[in-house]
């Protein structure tokens, strides 16, 4: 689960990171309601949960209360990488002097969390990462331990910040990481985190992403779940307990299991392709389940190919083909799909496939081949 930009901030700030003054609208007459009481200089920000709303147009300065109305217009009839704009946060606007990347997440295979900062924070860290990757300075934090100041001493040296703001980088550094402990997130994050004209440190973004099984203890957290903000197709997903990521590529997977979702997703780049999701329809699969999970996979109008992978342990392919034969009758697909189904009642499958116009295949590496064809020639 993601936290909006102001709901991470409001976070960081009761743990005593400085945050920039501001309240949400969700009209522009509101927007300049806020300006006017923040004295007319604000940002305007799109509330959406995805990064770069910056590049994107949805992050504008206003110089006054007429200016805010018409950008918090502007910006609030967007759409950002798919997602709408319902809501937009006036701050007041900083006169920012430096820009840094702050964050803490966790690194899987270091076992522990880890500091991540740079002194070349802000909209371009991505660049950063790929073509400066000495900029970036991680530091490891252990687990029993908990963050030492000398942790944080190691990341204020590591991005040459200048000695006057350690001990405001301090405070900011235990605040994220108490907030990052406490609310059981995976990713806690400011960028960028400012050092004003003024020479005070503020976070003006904030990103929190929870561990979602971890949701169960963190009731206040949940209440704050903006479904409407999220992707309709993970939460339609869910409710039929499927696991559903969408990615950027032409070839939706639908596959059973984690471990062969991510095989069948190698198997797509190693032959050129690039997966359009991650889909695991789980173990035992109904038909109800399968259509659902086709049904989710077409609606992403990049698709250029479906690749189904099934190996039928608990599943049985005769449900999923019947699941297949359901989605289609509902779904009429205009993109070629391939399947292959092995194991328990896989004949019985095939049996009901035969039916259906699909391009079959014996082996992962033969399916996933044809998928990569057949996306190329849609
Ligand atoms: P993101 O693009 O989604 O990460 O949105 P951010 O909140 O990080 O804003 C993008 C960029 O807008 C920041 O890196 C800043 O350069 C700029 N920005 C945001 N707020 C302010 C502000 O109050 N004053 C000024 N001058 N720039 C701002
Ligand atoms: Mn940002």
């Amino acid at each position: 689960m993601k936290l909006h930009e102001y709901q991470s901030k409001n976070l960081f700030a009761q743990y005593g990171v400085p945050i920039p003054k501001g309240r949400v609208a969700a009209t522009a007459a509101e927007a300049r309601e806020i300006a006017d009481e923040l004295g007319g200089r604000v940002v305007i920000k799109s509330q959406v949960l995805v990064g770069g709303r910056g590049k994107a147009g949805g992050v504008k300065l206003a110089n006054n209360g007429d200016e805010a109305e018409q950008l918090a217009r502007e910006i609030l009839s967007m759409e950002i990488k798919g997602l709408p704009v319902r809501k937009v946060l006036v701050d007041q606007g900083i006169d920012i002097e430096t820009e840094i990347y702050f964050g803490i997440t966790n690194d899987r295979s270091a076992r522990r969390p880890v500091l991540i900062a740079s002194a070349a924070g802000g909209v371009d860290i991505e660049e950063v990462a790929a073509t400066t990757p000495e900029k970036i300075i991680r530091v490891h934090v252990d687990p029993l331990l908990g963050l030492r100041d000398y942790n944080v001493n190691d990341l204020a040296a590591g991005i040459e910040l200048p000695r006057i703001h350690w001990k405001a980088f301090g405070q900011i550094a235990h605040g994220l990481w108490k907030a990052y402990l406490e609310s059981d997130a995976t990713l806690a994050e400011i960028n960028p985190l400012v050092i004003t004209g003024d020479g005070q440190l503020l976070a003006v973004d904030g990103k929190v992403v929870l561990d979602d099984n971890a949701l169960f203890r963190q009731q206040n957290l949940v209440e704050m779940r903006d479904l409407d903000a999220e992707d309709n197709s993970e939460i339609e997903a869910n409710k039929f307990g499927l696991t559903y990521i969408r990615l950027d590529g032409e070839i939706g997977c639908m596959v059973n299991g984690a471990g062969l979702a991510m095989a069948t997703m190698d198997m797509v780049k190693l032959y050129g392709g690039e997966p359009a999701n991650f889909l695991d329809i789980g173990g035992g699969a109904s038909e109800e389940k399968v259509a659902a999970a086709l049904r989710i996979i077409l609606k992403d109008k990049r698709v250029k190919a479906v690749l189904f992978n099934v190996f039928g342990g608990i599943t049985r392919g005769d449900e999923v083909a019947k699941g297949i034969l359901a989605a289609l009758k509902e779904v009429n697909p205009d993109v070629p799909m391939v399947i292959r189904l092995v194991g328990t009642n896989a004949e019985e499958g095939r049996k009901l496939l035969a039916e259906a116009d699909m391009i079959t295949a014996e082996t992962l590496s033969e399916a996933a081949q044809k998928a990569v064809e057949a996306a190329k020639g849609a």
